[in-house]
């Protein structure tokens, strides 16, 4: 298939990693000084575990796992609030799937279902207008959820219902944006991290001048990649090459799907439906500065929030996270998710104690799947 298999190419991979190897050992990262290189989309740490990079890789490179895997930054707090509006009878409540088992304070979407919460999962937002032109008697709020893949999809959808003069869809929208967190990571100063891979799918739509900021201000490089593993390979080679020769600049690996200005249709649909939070809390990284987006006024007969006053204006509290739940600290790259006490043995894809285990891109599960559980003890 093309763009697929010569991306797989295991003698173009072999060549790439001696170059790899060689960059390497030329900037003179070893097992005990590495470079580190975070991989911010969570689609690439799935990547990076299931091809085994990570062990083809020198040990003079560290990779930190980002914070881009959406259903993983949510705070328990806005899984409570889905809890909330999805036990409003009068309410159908849609979602996609791998939010269903999100764990709340209290329950997770999925235990409010089994208690009897009309809670159906949806494949995009327009199944959910569908089902509010169907079921005129009810309310259908759909889980706006994710980056900027997902974000166009839900407002036009939005616009649609809005031409529809639709009285019986909303959207509880938790849209978030790529580039503040990664600002608030570079501004922390017990963060070491010598450049980024950027992610292939945002970039899609909102191109690669969002991200001069980290080369500019921050001195650091930033490769846009794809997810094959030759994709990765030549991304990691092409950051620690611009780490070598002291350049910090946006390259873009993956020019076949991402164009430098981005998507205009999809962003002319952002710009018109939301507008910036003036904050939004992320799992493990706390509020963050215009990280999320909200329906604009124009839109406001479409934003849940408003409509059944929950969240952000609303009586809304921090959810609690269980005991020694160290997703933080993983979803930071402070610690890798072995060394979570919970990892492994209270803490598994068939009883996630923590988002980071839901998702098929959290840290957590992308290690369990393929890297194997290993006993605290032995942790990183
Ligand atoms: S093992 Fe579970 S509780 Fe621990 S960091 Fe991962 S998802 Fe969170």
């Amino acid at each position: 298939m093309r763009y697929v298999e010569e991306f797989r190419d295991p003698v173009a991979a072999k060549r790439v990693l001696g170059e790899i190897d060689r960059v390497t050992e030329q900037i003179g990262a070893t097992a005990s000084s590495p470079v580190h290189i975070m991989e911010i989309c969570g689609g690439h740490t799935h990547a990076i575990f299931r091809y085994g990079l990570d062990k083809l890789t020198p040990d003079g490179i560290e990779f930190i796992h980002g914070p881009g895997c959406p259903v993983c930054v949510l705070p328990m707090r806005r899984i409570d609030e889905c809890v909330q509006l999805a036990e409003n009878p009068q309410i159908i409540f849609t979602t996609f799937g791998d939010a269903m088992r999100v764990p709340g304070t209290g329950k997770s979407l999925m235990q409010a279902k089994a208690e009897g919460a009309d809670i159906r999962m949806v494949y995009s937002p327009l199944d959910a207008l569908e089902l509010a032109r169907r079921n005129p008697d009810r309310e259908i709020v759909f889980f706006g959820l994710g980056f900027e893949t997902t974000t166009p999809s839900t407002a036009l959808t939005i616009q649609q219902a809005a031409r529809e003069r639709a009285t019986n869809f909303s959207v509880f929208c938790n849209h978030i944006t790529v580039p503040p967190p990664i600002k608030a990571l570079l501004d922390d100063p017990h963060m070491v991290l010598d450049g980024f891979v950027g992610p292939g799918h945002v970039s899609m739509v909102i191109g690669t001048k969002p991200y001069e900021f980290i080369a500019k201000d921050y001195g650091k490089p930033i490769v846009v990649a794809g997810f094959e593993p030759l994709d990765l390979l030549q991304s990691v080679l092409m950051v620690l090459v611009q780490i070598r020769d002291g350049r910090a600049e946006v390259e873009n690996q993956y020019a076949r799907v991402v164009p430098s200005g981005g998507n205009p249709v999809s962003l002319a649909a952002i710009n018109d439906v939301y507008e910036p939070r003036p904050s939004f809390e992320w799992r493990g990284l706390g509020e963050i500065d215009a990280s999320g987006l909200r329906i604009r006024d124009r839109y406001k007969a479409f934003d849940a929030e408003a409509k059944f006053s929950v969240g952000y204006g609303a009586d809304s509290r921090p959810g609690t996270e269980p005991d020694g739940c160290a997703c933080g600290q993983v979803m930071t790259g402070r610690i890798k998710p072995p060394a979570c006490p919970h990892y492994g043995t209270t803490c598994t894809p068939a009883t996630p104690l923590g988002a980071l285990m839901v998702s098929s891109e959290g840290a957590c599960a992308a290690y369990y799947q393929y890297g194997g559980v290993r006993a605290p003890e032995a942790a990183e």
